[in-house]
This record gives C-alpha cells, sequence and structure tokens, in this order.
C-alpha cells in the first residue's frame, strides 16, 4: 500500500471528497448506467470499462527544483464491444498540450481529474486506436483519505507512490487495476539525477546537462504499479544472480550503504525460497530503491519496491517488510486484482509471505504468527469482511492479519504439500491477469479434500474472528 508522509490510516477519513462540479457530475449520470459493469465500486470515477489499453509510451521531461513535469503519452487502446463516441482518461490538473485520435486532433474536456475525449469519428467496436496527449506543469499528489497519492516532490528528486488511485498525479491513463497493459517510459531530467522505474533500462542517453533515461516493462502492469525515483542514488548489485537468476539492484543514498548492505543481505535468499514456494519470479528483474526521506510505508511497484530511510537500520528492523514488498511482485503486481474490493488477495498474501520467511529464515513459525494475530484481531470490531471491506477499510490493519490468517486457515486445511500446489497454480495461471475472491474460492477447492465453502464462509465472507486454525498432521514446509 501507498501512504507518503501521511498519518497512519485515519479509520474516520471518510471517502475521498468529489470534488468535481455538479455539471460534471450530472453528465455522469447517463455515462453511468453503460459503464456499470466493470466499473470499480470503490472507485467509480477511475477508469473506463469501455476499452482497454495494451501499451503506454512516456515521454517525459521532468526537472526537480521548480518541479516541473512535461509529457507526451501514446497509448494504444482497443475499444470494447460498443462504438466508442466518447471515452475517459484519468489525469490530474495539468495544463493540456494536445489530444488527438488516430493522428487527429480531437474534442476533449478535463475536469475533476477526468479527460474526457470525444474522437471525430467514433471508434468502431473491437477496433484498435491510439490516443496522444500532451500535458505539462507541476505534478503533485492526489489527495485521498490515505494522505497524498501518486507523485510526490522530495527534497532533492522525486517519487511514485501510486496505490490505490495516485497514477493520474503524473500520467493520463485508464485507471483501473484490470487494464493491465506494457509500458515504455522515457525520462530526461538534469544529468545529477538517476532515474529508477520497474522493467528493463534500455539506453541511458547524456546531452549537454541532461540525462534520458528508457525503461521497457513489457509484462502486463496495472496503471497504479507504475513506479518511479528520481534521486541522486549509487546503484549496487544485490548477491550473484548467476546464469539463469533474478538481477536485483538497490538504488540508495550513498551514506545509507552501509546500513543498507546488512538490511537488504537475506533478499536474495527470500527470493530463491519465495520461487520455491510461489513460482518462478515473474519479472525480468528487481529493483529497490531506498529514498534518503522517510516513508511511512514502504510501497511496491512492478518490478521495484520504493522504502524510506527509515527502513534501513543497520539491524534489519524492517525484514519483514523486505519480505512482504518481494512478495508483491507474485500476488498483486503478477496476479492483480479485478477491482479494489479484492484487495486482500494482494495483501493477505503478502502478510503470510512475511511468515512464511520468518518460518524459513530461523525466526517464529507462521504458526506461532498466526496466532500472535489472532490474539491481536480477537480484541478488535469484528465487523470487517475480507471480501468487500469497504472503501475506507481496505488499508486497515486488520485486513492484513486477517488476510494473513486465512492463507493460514487454508494451509491448515488443505496440508502443505496441496497447499504450495494451490498456490504456485494459482500463480501460473494467473500471471500477468486479474482475479476475484470467488475465483481463488473455486481454485482451493480443486486442491481439497473436503469442501472449502465453510472456511471462505468463515474467514473472507463473515465477520466474527473464527477460532486458530490448527495445523494438520501432515509435514510443515
Ligand atoms: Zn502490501
Amino acid at each position: 500500500m501507498a501512504l507518503l508522509n501521511a498519518g497512519r490510516l485515519d479509520p474516520v477519513g471518510g471517502a475521498a471528497p468529489d470534488r468535481r462540479s455538479s455539471t460534471a457530475q450530472g453528465a455522469d449520470a447517463a455515462v453511468a448506467v453503460q459503464q456499470a459493469v466493470g466499473q470499480d465500486p470503490y472507485f467509480p470515477a477511475n477508469g473506463d470499462p469501455r476499452y482497454r489499453v495494451h501499451r503506454y509510451e512516456l515521454t517525459l521531461d521532468y526537472r526537480p527544483g521548480p518541479n516541473r513535469l512535461a509529457g507526451t503519452a501514446r497509448i494504444n487502446a482497443i475499444a470494447g464491444r460498443a462504438p466508442l463516441t466518447e471515452f475517459q482518461l484519468n489525469l490530474a490538473d495539468f495544463k493540456i498540450g494536445r489530444v488527438r485520435v488516430d493522428e487527429r486532433q480531437t474534442h476533449y474536456t478535463h475536469r475533476g481529474g477526468r479527460l474526457r475525449v470525444r474522437p471525430a469519428k467514433p471508434v468502431r467496436a473491437g477496433a484498435a486506436f491510439t490516443v496522444e496527449v500532451h500535458w505539462s506543469g507541476n505534478p503533485k499528489p492526489v489527495a485521498s483519505p490515505w494522505g497524498g497519492l501518486g507523485w510526490e516532490e522530495l527534497t532533492d528528486g522525486a517519487l511514485v507512490a501510486s496505490q490505490p488511485v495516485g497514477a493520474p498525479s503524473w500520467y493520463p491513463c485508464n485507471d483501473r487495476p484490470a487494464d493491465k497493459a506494457s509500458y515504455l517510459i522515457s525520462v530526461t531530467t538534469p544529468s545529477a539525477y538517476s532515474v529508477v522505474a520497474g522493467g528493463r533500462l534500455l539506453t541511458r542517453t547524456a546531452k549537454a546537462s541532461t540525462t534520458t533515461w528508457v525503461y521497457e516493462q513489457s509484462a502486463p502492469t496495472s496503471s497504479y504499479l507504475v513506479g518511479l525515483a528520481i534521486g541522486k542514488y549509487q546503484t549496487v548489485l544485490l548477491g550473484d544472480p548467476g546464469p539463469g537468476g533474478v538481477p536485483q539492484h538497490g538504488h540508495i543514498p550513498a551514506h545509507l550503504l552501509p546500513e543498507f548492505s546488512r538490511d537488504f543481505a537475506r533478499q536474495p535468499a527470500m527470493m530463491e525460497l519465495f520461487q520455491e514456494l510461489f513460482g518462478p519470479y515473474p519479472f525480468e528483474e528487481y529493483a529497490v530503491v531506498v529514498t534518503d526521506e522517510e516513508l511511512d510505508v514502504p510501497v511496491e511497484a512492478q518490478g521495484l519496491s520504493l522504502f524510506g530511510a527509515n527502513h534501513v537500520d543497520g539491524a534489519r528492523g524492517s525484514e519483514r517488510l523486505v519480505a512482504h514488498e518481494l512478495a508483491h511482485q507474485w500476488f498483486g503486481n503478477s496476479v492483480s486484482i479485478a477491482d479494489w474490493r479484492h484487495i486482500w488477495l494482494n495483501e493477505g498474501f503478502a502478510k503470510y509471505a512475511e511468515w512464511l520467511w520468518s518460518e524459513r529464515s530461523g525466526g517464529r513459525s507462521a504458526h506461532q504468527l498466526a496466532a500472535a494475530a489472532h490474539r491481536l484481531l480477537s480484541d478488535q470490531p469484528q465487523d470487517l469482511r475480507l471480501a468487500d471491506p469497504g472503501r475506507k477499510a481496505m488499508f486497515d490493519d486488520r485486513l492484513y492479519e486477517r488476510g494473513g490468517l486465512t492463507l493460514h486457515a487454508i494451509r491448515c486445511a488443505l496440508g502443505d504439500e496441496a497447499f504450495f500446489l494451490m498456490l504456485r497454480s494459482w500463480v501460473r495461471l494467473h500471471r500477468g491477469g486479474s482475479v476475484t475472491t470467488p475465483a481463488l474460492v473455486s481454485h482451493v477447492s480443486r486442491f481439497a479434500d473436503e469442501p472449502a465453502d465453510a472456511l471462505f464462509e468463515a474467514w473472507v465472507y463473515g465477520g466474527p474472528l473464527p477460532p486458530l486454525p490448527l495445523p494438520g498432521t501432515r509435514t510443515a514446509v
């Protein structure tokens, strides 16, 4: 999850204010009916299910001093089952220079974070089309109940952490987690700065005083998971990937290198363990960035995780978070959620991965950690439903703990062998796609000797906390 310099989760934060004008809201009503299917119930203003994007090519120029961003996006998209007379991208309050569809100038309106485009000629049902958008301005985070999301200007650089709806703070996108696309990202910035984005660095070209960094992320990527860090970093290779291994780089302020070297020393072992338990790492490489500022929590992005200076202490004080963010590469990033109601499929799995890492690296066992989580939850309100927690509770600590406990309950019911087969199969079947809670229920039932309906009814669809599950007699991992 993404919380930058915001307070801890605000349980009474309520819904994000609707800052749209009443006219805009009225105009929305007509399309609301059309869009009812596939629109995110938690964030109905974000994303447009009437089309999907398969590639974004973003060309950005960023000046850290004045915090000035100028960008061009070429978006390759495909219309859905109906002709598109208009469609929507999400983009924050920038100056728009030009919008073209299939190389033709087009009408648009830009209000309340929505860029509504009306092509000169409707796009035929199922047809491919290209949108080009030019924009510029001073990027800033999108306001949300969880603090600012998206583009964050740092004292010396910038950072992007968008979960769940911060992506439009820096580029125009069809902002829904299930609309996954490949990305080519080119960033030009003063040469003193490094640019880190998830994916493979294709080229780095220095000109007079600026350098252009071009990254390719070929795996299908949700808009909120496009990460970016611009700062003064030293780059190190973690471990020796060996032939066929996953290259893992760290990008760290030079003065934090000693602490980082100790705190992330076991990440290559984590990578090995998670590949054994979950299947092959889903992307070409993995990078971690440590910013020179504090972050409330680390943030996952595609092929990349971002940590704050407060997450390195030279004593492995945040190692469980190193495991948590790495696990998101499988659960959340490669296997994504169809909409935000299913967020426990990201966070519960990443929480359980923390426990598995502990168990396999000489720490407390998953069962001991599950018992501790169970004690913690016993004293808290029991009105949270994992399957559809509501927008206010989607980052509630209880969702993480109960999500981890639910995985533990499934493991206890299936036994280790079937449980890990089930996990690897889940990751393999849905690689690059998106999933829902009902899909997990039917998937698990294929690996269970007995119906798992009661387990899901109690843990995922029910409110009251079920009793702590007990491991069966089968062999532990
Ligand atoms: Zn997480």
